[in-house]
């Protein structure tokens, strides 16, 4: 049994690519960067390029990376996952500068490079294992004389340990690989704005400990076929919240990374997510990222963020080597251009907007841009009753694909002076600090003469969980106050501070990735004090006898509403709502906001 068990995994592990669409060959320069013996080969390399090492591996491999050149490395704990596994930093920093506040005095700046957020996807691990490798040996002595390194070799270490050759059916390798999904069964990736999580949120406290100049996220993408075997992006200056800094990247940083890759062999590409998978040549996605995602959240914060998408399809040393010399080009442009990047984050730091766009959809008018695709064919599927694509491993150049751009603005918001958080939601506040915002607990009543509050006049619930929460979604009127309730212990969040986008996305109800969208404030659509109908019914009939404009209200909803004229619970519904006694807090969100300098 055992035997005939060993046999069948092993011709799954020979045959494990085939069902995945024809290679074009490649031989880039960049496989000179290998090395098959010497000091600190790491574990890729042995395998030649086939496997990527376990957690346990690679703690080992970063102490003997840190042993080796213990001046420059230190390796240190940023957090805990779930199951209790470390998760784990290198600084490398010249002359031994550990401490935060030297490295942000340095006068370099600092680049933080994360790999594993989708444990499957983990080129970047083994590629600035090599990187490093090659400074501590000396090979690279350049590199920290440009720029100060932070790296997290796995952010999601338990989805790591669930290794499978089966985890992702659409890559190439490596031959064992992690799984997409933390211990809980969240994706990290969309955990930017609630953090949820302990790798997040351990991500957000080194940015704000460390404050890096750019921060890359490293990944490995589904989808089409196409030649491109690194693929890159940030929300576009058109549509970024921080368009000073997306045009810097776009104009200063793609050049110097795209020679370097193309002069190594590789062939970068913009992020690619198609319309339709069925049929490339109706059009690209033009996809802007929301701040749940690393991207989106860097974009609204005033972080430059960079998301790298290798190629799935293309094998696994390829795509280590491609994130190699990716960084090599990022690390370049940032030792070149930090000035330039600077400035623009100076510049969105002082932008404080007044209105904010917290939705987009797809523009109906494409743009055009040339391609270097892969030629397929469409057959009809007996398996899916459609029909399907099939991939011919041939490339073909498109001179003008069209892409559809998320520029169309579905939702903006106005963006109010100052929220006012009461004390009970400390939970809230915690996540804005570590979101890197500044709160002011008040230490006295505050007498604001202008305050809004918002009140729910229609709702939905998500029909099944997302992320573990179920989402809402809902429509607003607004309340204005006559009296300030904001008293001492309420919490002052100004949107006249560094990360105001951020504040308003994150405050404000109707933003699709807000506190409330994902189901913070649950607790508002609930009712929990009840009326007796033989207490209503007397209250009511000594109310309306003394108001006859009630009364005159409630004659008119009932001649008008036959609905409502027919339900019982509707119409001692509406009655309970005149009274004194009904809540005054259902369905009311409850951080207040203020338009005005109060
Ligand atoms: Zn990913």
């Amino acid at each position: 049994m055992f035997m005939s068990l060993g046999i069948v995994l092993l011709s799954a592990t020979l045959n494990l690519n085939s069902h995945l669409p024809p290679l074009q060959p490649w031989q880039g320069a960049s496989l000179s960067l290998l090395q098959q013996d010497g000091l600190l080969t790491t574990d890729f390399e042995l395998s030649s390029g086939e496997s990527s090492p376990n957690y346990e591996q690679t703690n080992a491999f970063m102490k003997r990376l840190v042993a080796a050149n213990p001046t420059q490395f230190q390796s240190i704990k940023i957090g805990e996952s779930d199951q209790g596994r470390d998760i784990n930093m290198l600084l490398a920093v010249e002359d031994s500068q550990f401490s935060p506040a030297m490295m942000k005095n340095n006068n370099k700046p600092t680049l933080l490079i994360q790999a594993g957020i989708h444990a499957g996807e983990i080129d970047g691990k083994d590629a600035m294992f090599m990187l490093l490798r090659d400074i501590a040996t000396g090979k690279r002595r350049d590199i920290l004389s440009k720029v100060n390194i932070l790296f997290i070799p796995i952010l999601n270490v338990d989805g790591h340990e669930r290794r499978s050759q089966f985890n992702r059916i659409n890559q190439r390798g490596p031959l064992a690989m992690g799984f997409r999904t933390n211990a809980q069964n969240l994706n990290l990736n969309r955990d930017y704005t609630k953090l949820d999580t302990p790798e997040v949120r351990s991500v957000l406290k080194v940015i704000n400990d460390f404050s890096p100049s750019l921060y890359v996220d490293v990944h490995v993408t589904d989808g089409a076929d196409y030649q491109y075997d690194i693929t890159y992006g940030f929300n576009p200056s058109f549509a970024s919240d921080a368009p000073a800094i997306a045009k810097v990247l776009e104009e200063q940083f793609s050049p110097v990374i795209n020679d370097k890759l193309t002069k190594q062999g590789h062939i970068p590409g913009s992020l690619v997510f198609v319309m339709n998978k069925r049929n490339l040549q109706q059009g690209l996605a033009g996809w802007v990222a929301s701040p749940r995602f690393s991207n989106g959240w860097g974009d609204i914060k005033g972080l430059p963020t960079i998301l790298v998408e290798n190629h799935s399809l293309k094998p696994y040393k390829q795509r280590v080597l491609g994130t190699y010399v990716f960084i090599d080009g990022v690390i370049d442009a940032l030792s070149k251009q930090h000035k330039a990047l600077e400035k623009a984050i100076e510049t969105e730091r002082h932008f404080y907007p007044t209105e904010l766009v917290v939705e987009r959809g797809y523009s109906p008018k494409p743009d055009y841009i040339s391609f270097k695709g892969i030629k397929y064919k469409q057959f009809d599927s007996a398996l899916s009753g459609h029909q399907e694509v099939k991939y011919l491993g041939e490339a073909i150049e498109y001179d003008k694909l069209p892409i559809y751009w998320q520029k169309e603005i579905k939702m903006k918001v106005q963006v109010p002076h100052a929220f006012y958080i009461p004390p009970q939601y400390g939970a809230i506040v915690e996540k804005l600090s570590l979101h890197g915002i500044e709160v002011t607990k008040l230490l006295e009543p505050q007498d604001l003469k202008t305050l809004t509050q918002l009140k729910v006049t229609s709702h939905e619930f998500a029909k099944k969980p997302f992320e573990g929460r179920f989402r809402v979604s809902a429509e607003f009127e607004e309340l204005q106050l006559k009296e300030s309730p904001v008293t001492k212990g309420w919490y002052k969040v100004s949107t006249q501070q560094p990360y105001s986008e951020l504040v308003t996305h994150l405050l404000h109800p109707a933003a699709p990735d807000s506190f409330f969208a994902w189901g913070d404030f649950l607790s508002i659509f609930q009712r929990t004090e009840y009326v007796e109908n033989y207490a209503l019914e007397p209250y009511a009939r000594k109310m309306l006898k003394e108001s006859p404009k009630l009364a005159l209200a409630f004659d008119k909803r009932i001649s008008e509403d036959s609905e409502f004229a027919k339900s019982d619970e509707q119409r001692l519904e509406w009655l309970y709502e005149k009274t004194p006694y009904y809540d005054q807090a259902y369905l009311k969100y409850p951080i207040l906001m203020s338009y005005q300098r109060n």
